[in-house]
């Protein structure tokens, strides 16, 4: 069996410890193992510190940029080989795999893009110069310099590919190393990655390392120069921000967590509008077997309408084959662990207090071309909640599987969000009507709720993303349950790994260094 070691201080290192087994989740055979235990992770983010920081600092934006392309050309090459991976350790169809894939590649790619237009700069300026003394003699100038440190970048088990290179490519175009942990379940594709970048002499020394398992005593050696982003669940999440040293030092924290995302159908909605609804969820439903941080997990409909959307629905998703996701014919692949299908399963029977199934078998299905009781398969599940004013469940449990709720709302915009804010923060809401008035209220109830929403009306329903796609250019990120934190945005995205700092001066002799010469106001 395979044993996955970790890029640390700019070779591959392995722990001497008990090693963590990861496994295939449809076959439940193993595949690999990972240790970490005894390996000097201080030094390894010194090293970081000292060699990947200064040679990121020298870089200008556009050859930053171009590290990046490289990277994602490296990944490129090698996209079928990590699409088998992504099938064998995280339980992903084809499709689901190349969702993470090829979202790594294109997010590396669209940052190299955004690097290329900021040129041969170090650092950004954020606004115009502000005059503070008469006639632009004094002056103030805000500017985002990269912080000293590294980016420690934990992230979660879905999205081993993409969670790696959207992080990756924020804070190395901000001028900021990666220290980059992936879950440790499903670290196969990542490890793989790292290996890939390690073999093509992409990254110089210092700029990407990969800790490959357990964190053990990571945290302790973070510094006040130091960012850590973490994607996962609220609980571990909470507790990273509440690490002794992150406080001691105070750390930035940016965390995605979890969430409620919400789908609204408008009481006016053409059928083109009415069909992206249908369609979109049962993308959402299906895709990554539910295993999306922006999955729709909460569906509102105006009353009148609840019946013929679960019947829309369920006739497609009467389509969607749960099985071995290696066959053509499965769409639907298993969870990625026992302890997400077991979570998943505990979390249908608790929404089972208060919805009740209108489509699908609330288990583990009976998934094609595996043998009984093998896998961690849970089958697509539409449950319907005639009065979700009282299910409180709904509004605060995320199960993280194939798994949607359908529920009544009054028609009203004001009515639809305050049983979308019943979430508590999401990272995305989507929004189906063609009523302008309508819709406009709906953005601005629902916008302090949320990080990102979509609106889809007629006139674009055919082109129209499932919003489950988070796009580099767009805020990635929500607020309260779902973390608070905000990544990606294009420029946006560099700003968790740089320092605002508002220089007052000599106003020429500010505009000189900084190359802006017109006053804000
Ligand atoms: P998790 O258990 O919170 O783990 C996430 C990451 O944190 C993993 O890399 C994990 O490493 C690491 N970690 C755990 N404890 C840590 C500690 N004490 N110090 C440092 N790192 C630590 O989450 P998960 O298992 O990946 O997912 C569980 C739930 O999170 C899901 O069911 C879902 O509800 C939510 N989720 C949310 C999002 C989102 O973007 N909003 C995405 C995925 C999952 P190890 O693997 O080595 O333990």
């Amino acid at each position: 069996m395979q044993a996955l070691s970790s890029h640390l201080s700019g070779r591959w290192q392995s722990g001497s410890g008990k090693p963590a087994t990861l496994f295939n989740p449809t076959t439940d055979a193993p595949l690999a193992t990972c240790d970490t235990q005894g390996l000097d992770l201080g030094a390894a983010l010194d090293f970081a510190r000292t060699q990947g920081g200064p040679t990121l600092r020298a870089m200008t934006f556009a050859e930053r940029g171009d590290l990046l392309a490289a990277m994602s050309k490296a990944i490129h090459a090698q996209r079928e080989a990590l699409i088998e991976l992504a099938v064998a350790n995280g339980g992903n169809t084809r499709g689901d795999a190349k969702f993470d894939i090829d979202g790594c590649i294109g997010t590396l790619m669209a940052y190299a893009e955004l690097g290329k237009s900021l040129g041969d700069r170090r650092f950004l300026n954020e606004g115009a110069p502000i005059d503070i003394g008469r006639g632009g003699r004094v002056q103030g100038h805000h500017l985002r310099a990269p912080r000293r440190g590294v980016a420690v970048h934990i992230n979660a088990f879905n999205f081993p590919a993409w969670g790696l290179g959207e992080k990756a490519a924020c804070a190395l175009l901000a001028g900021v190393p990666v220290l980059t942990k992936p879950a440790t379940s499903t670290a196969l594709v990542a490890w793989r990655i790292v290996e890939v970048l390690v073999e093509a002499g992409v990254c110089p020394p210092g700029v990407l390392s990969l800790l490959c398992g357990g964190a053990g005593d990571l945290l302790d050696h973070l510094g006040p120069q130091d960012v850590l982003a973490f994607t996962g669940s609220a609980d571990t999440g909470a507790r990273l921000r509440g690490h002794r040293r992150v406080l001691e030092v105070g750390v930035p924290v940016n965390v995605e967590a979890d969430s409620l995302n919400s789908a609204v159908l408008a009481p006016e909605a053409d059928d083109a509008t009415y069909d992206a609804l249908i369609r979109h969820l049962h993308t959402e439903i299906t895709q990554k077997a539910g295993q999306k941080c922006t999955a729709t997990r909460r569906i509102f409909v105006p009353a009148e309408r609840v019946d013929e959307v679960i019947a829309d629905l369920s006739e497609r998703l009467r389509g969607a084959v749960l099985g071995d996701p290696s066959r053509d014919d499965v769409h639907v692949g298993p969870l990625a662990t026992r302890d997400q299908q077991r979570a998943a399963l505990e979390g249908i029977a608790a929404l089972r207090a208060v919805a009740r199934p209108v489509f699908g078998d609330a288990g583990t299905g009976a998934p094609v071309g595996v043998e009984a009781g093998v896998g961690c398969f849970v089958a697509p599940l539409l449950l319907r909640a005639d009065d979700p004013a009282r299910a409180d469940v709904v509004h605060r449990l995320e199960v993280f599987g194939p798994v949607s709720t359908i529920m009544p709302y009054d028609g009203t915009a004001a009515g639809a969000a305050s049983l979308v804010a019943r979430g508590e923060g999401s990272l995305v809401a989507s929004v189906y009507g063609d009523d302008r008035k309508w819709l406009e209220e709906a953005v601005l109830e629902l916008a302090p709720w949320h990080g990102r929403l979509t609106l889809t009306d007629a006139k674009m329903a055919e082109k129209a993303m499932a919003p489950g796609m988070v796009l580099p250019l767009l805020n990635h990120g929500g607020p309260g349950r779902a973390g608070g934190g905000s990544e990606l945005g294009g420029v946006r995205g560099l700003e968790p790994y740089t320092q605002r700092c508002a220089v007052q001066g000599n106003g020429p002799l500010l505009s000189r260094f900084f190359g802006v010469t017109t006053p804000e106001g």
